[in-house]
């Protein structure tokens, strides 16, 4: 469904973040992207989410070129903080982009109720976010990209900012998330052993610009010890 062909990008002030990047994403796959800080990780979600036009190459979302941000396509960041709006509920947080979809207010509701459940925050969604601890916000986040039914799911070091245990909880819930939502994910970590857990593939990222220097499927999904 993701088609990456000789992508490459180069910002403003002449620094290339990437080379050469080619990658295909099937249909379900939850593939992990690991490599050190700087490596062009992000650089590579923010061309394929539609918000960073490349130097070179092309990216291709369900056979149509991706130019702009594509519809069916969410994303979640690191920085769950600064991405919801203080002055909103959860549920209004959750419901707004729906907009975009066209709903209505009430389904707009009933769907950001929902996804807020499947999260296990069913009970929080009357409260503002700040109200909340970084690892529920962080649920938030992801219950507004569910709510907005992505076909493709983009994460961009989504447990970076929280606590060990924290982290290992939300990755379990994503885990859990992919029996009740069919989608395909592309996560972005730093953290080996997140990457291994969570994905079925594993693309490792390194050098300067950044290339692929790896690209390999998980066959044993170690049980947590
Ligand atoms: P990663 O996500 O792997 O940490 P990034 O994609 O954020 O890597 O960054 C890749 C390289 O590009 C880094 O050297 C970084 O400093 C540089 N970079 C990232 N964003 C910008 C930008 N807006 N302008 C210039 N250089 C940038
Ligand atoms: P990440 O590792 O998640 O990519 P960073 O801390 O590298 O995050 O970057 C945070 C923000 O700063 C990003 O929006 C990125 O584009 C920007 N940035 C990173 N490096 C540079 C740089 N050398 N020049 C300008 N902006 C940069």
């Amino acid at each position: 469904m993701l088609d990456v062909r000789g992508l490459s990008h180069t910002y403003p002030d002449g620094h290339p973040a990437i080379a050469g990047v080619d990658l295909s994403v099937a249909e379900g796959a939850l593939v992990s992207i690991v490599g050190p800080s700087g490596c062009g990780k992000s650089t590579l979600l923010r061309c394929v989410a539609g918000l960073l036009r490349p130097s070179a190459g092309e990216i291709r979302f369900d056979g149509r070129p991706v130019d702009g941000v594509p519809d069916g396509l969410a994303v979640v960041f690191q920085d769950y903080g600064r991405s919801l709006y203080p002055w909103l509920t959860v549920r209004d947080n959750v419901a707004l982009p729906l907009r975009r979809r066209g709903l209505a207010r009430p389904q707009r509701r009933a769907a950001a109720t929902g996804a807020l459940e499947s999260v296990g925050l069913g009970g929080s969604a009357g409260k503002y976010p700040w109200q909340l601890s970084g690892g529920m916000q962080q649920r938030v986040s992801i219950a507004r990209a569910l709510a907005y039914r992505p076909r493709l799911l983009l994460m961009d070091e989504p447990f970076g900012s929280v606590d060990a245990q924290t982290r290992e909880d939300l990755e379990d819930l994503l885990l859990g998330l992919r029996g009740s939502y069919a989608m395909t994910i592309l996560l972005v970590t730093h953290d080996i052993d997140e990457s291994v857990y969570v994905g079925d593939r594993v693309v490792v990222f390194g050098g300067s610009p950044g290339r692929i220097r790896a690209d390999l499927p998980v066959t044993l999904p170690a049980p947590r010890e």
